[in-house]
């Protein structure tokens, strides 16, 4: 992808210097253009080590470069099977899933772009625009012009809320556990079990999901990879979440605590439930993890991706339920269309940027959609049919996250050219 020859580069900000941001950044560089990304966390950003699917856009920048790249960082699942409280096998089938470690996909991107460019402790708090760009201020005092802003940062963006007054995160009734553990640390009887699989066990009002990921030192050889757990727990909204998501200091968080940060007294609650109501194997796994965290699952709507010369991406825009396991593949795609549609401006920037919201916002909306549908049935219908296609992993429909086959690449670049085409 090159930029149209004879246009003048555009001067970009990023705003938010994770998954869609850096992606963002690194195509309309390479696009020729000039861009700053400005990232409110002053040290590298650290994951909650936790693992996400490797689907074929949140790595094609790398496998584009680097042919063996998913076989050196991810781990291959080849298979996905659901189990009842009991441990008794309700449904297994044949899958390609990948699992990258998060910090090591945010650590090739950051080292991708570089750091020169890369501004720290940089917070948005406001901006304006005109016909011909857009003014920002930060919390620091400082204050710039560019061309075009683009807003990653996130499901509390402010850039949403600046855009989009009152377009807020509503929470869906349950919140997600998840940790990891070393696989040195687990007995190989219980590996022998889970090995090769991810394994989903459906209870009633609530799931479990548990797969290897690669290890803290990024290793994807068996012995030094990770496995993760995520268990989605229904929780009232009010006080009792309010409660839970009050940390170990007594500190309130609205969405999130991290490893470490939650109070013992839910550890030991979630340790004990899942003894009683989870098999053997996958209690364990629960069980080894010493620092268990916890999401709110929440879902994010925007009326559109694009506002004159400012457009927001990412989780900033759309925040799914993590069942189809595509939001950091959503930020992606984002950031690829929106890429695709900046290399064949003529003139008019905000035209273009209109194009690429209204196919970038429909997926975004279809997948909140999706994904809602799938939450409910879990944690509140308890309708989940073991087997059922609708309940894989995919961005654009159930599946297409079992991206390494044959088929799946050559769906993934229909779509990308449709996408473009659109975005023309
Ligand atoms: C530190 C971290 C760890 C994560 N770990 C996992 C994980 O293990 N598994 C998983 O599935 N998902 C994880 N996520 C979420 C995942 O990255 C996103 O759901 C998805 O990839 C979409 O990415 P995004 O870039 O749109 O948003 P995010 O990844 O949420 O990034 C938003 C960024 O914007 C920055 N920001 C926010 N406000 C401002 C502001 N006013 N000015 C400047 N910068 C601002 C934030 O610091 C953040 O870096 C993590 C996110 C973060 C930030």
């Amino acid at each position: 992808m090159s930029s149209k020859p004879g246009s003048k580069p555009l001067r970009v900000a990023v705003v938010g210097g994770s998954m869609g941001g850096l992606t963002t950044a690194l195509l309309l560089r390479d696009l020729g253009h000039e861009v700053d990304v400005f990232e409110r966390a002053t040290g590298e950003l650290t994951g909650f080590g936790a693992g996400i699917v490797a689907h074929e856009v949140s790595t094609r920048y790398f496998v584009q470069r680097t042919p063996d790249w998913l076989a050196q960082t991810t781990v291959h699942v080849p298979s996905h099977r659901m189990l009842d409280g009991s441990g008794a096998l309700l449904w297994d089938y044949p899958v390609a899933y990948r699992f990258v470690s998060w910090g090591g996909l945010y650590r090739a991107l950051l080292g991708a772009f570089g750091r020169e460019r890369y501004h720290q402790g940089a917070a948005l708090v406001g901006f304006d625009q005109d016909a011909a760009g857009v003014d920002l201020r930060f919390a620091s005092g400082r204050e710039s012009r560019y061309d075009l802003l683009v807003l990653a940062d996130g499901l509390l963006s402010t850039g949403r809320q600046r855009l989009f007054p009152g377009v807020e995160p509503v929470y869906s009734g349950y919140v997600a556990w998840r940790g990891t553990v070393a696989e040195g640390d687990i007995p190989a009887r219980i590996l022998q079990q889970l090995d090769d699989t991810i394994t989903y066990v459906l209870v009633p009002n609530s799931h479990i999901l548990v797969y290897p990921i690669p290890g803290n030192d990024n290793r994807v050889d068996r012995g030094h990879r990770s496995w993760n757990f995520v268990w989605y727990r229904n929780v009232a909204k009010g006080a009792a979440l309010e409660e839970l998501l009050t940390d170990r200091d007594g500190y309130p968080h609205s969405a999130s605590l991290r490893p470490g940060r939650v109070q013992d007294r839910y550890v030991h609650e979630l340790k004990e439930h899942a003894s009683a109501a989870l098999p053997q194997d996958v209690a364990a796994i629960v069980n080894a993890t010493e620092q268990p965290f916890i999401q709110a699952v929440m879902d994010v709507e925007s009326p559109a991706m694009a506002v004159g010369r400012v457009c927001i991406l990412g989780d900033a825009a759309f925040v799914a339920r993590p069942h189809a396991a595509a939001g950091t593949a959503k930020a992606a795609e984002n950031a690829w269309t929106l890429a695709a549609a900046i290399a064949t401006v003529e003139d008019d920037l905000p035209d273009a940027l209109q194009r690429w919201s209204a196919h970038q916002t429909a997926l975004g909306s279809s997948l909140v959609a999706r994904s809602r549908h799938m939450g409910e049935g879990s944690q509140f219908r308890c309708d989940w049919r073991p087997g059922d296609p609708a309940l894989r992993f995919g961005l654009y429909e159930p599946g297409d996250s079992c991206t390494w086959t044959r088929a799946a690449h050559s769906a993934a670049a229909t779509r990308r050219e449709e996408g473009g085409a659109r975005s023309e």
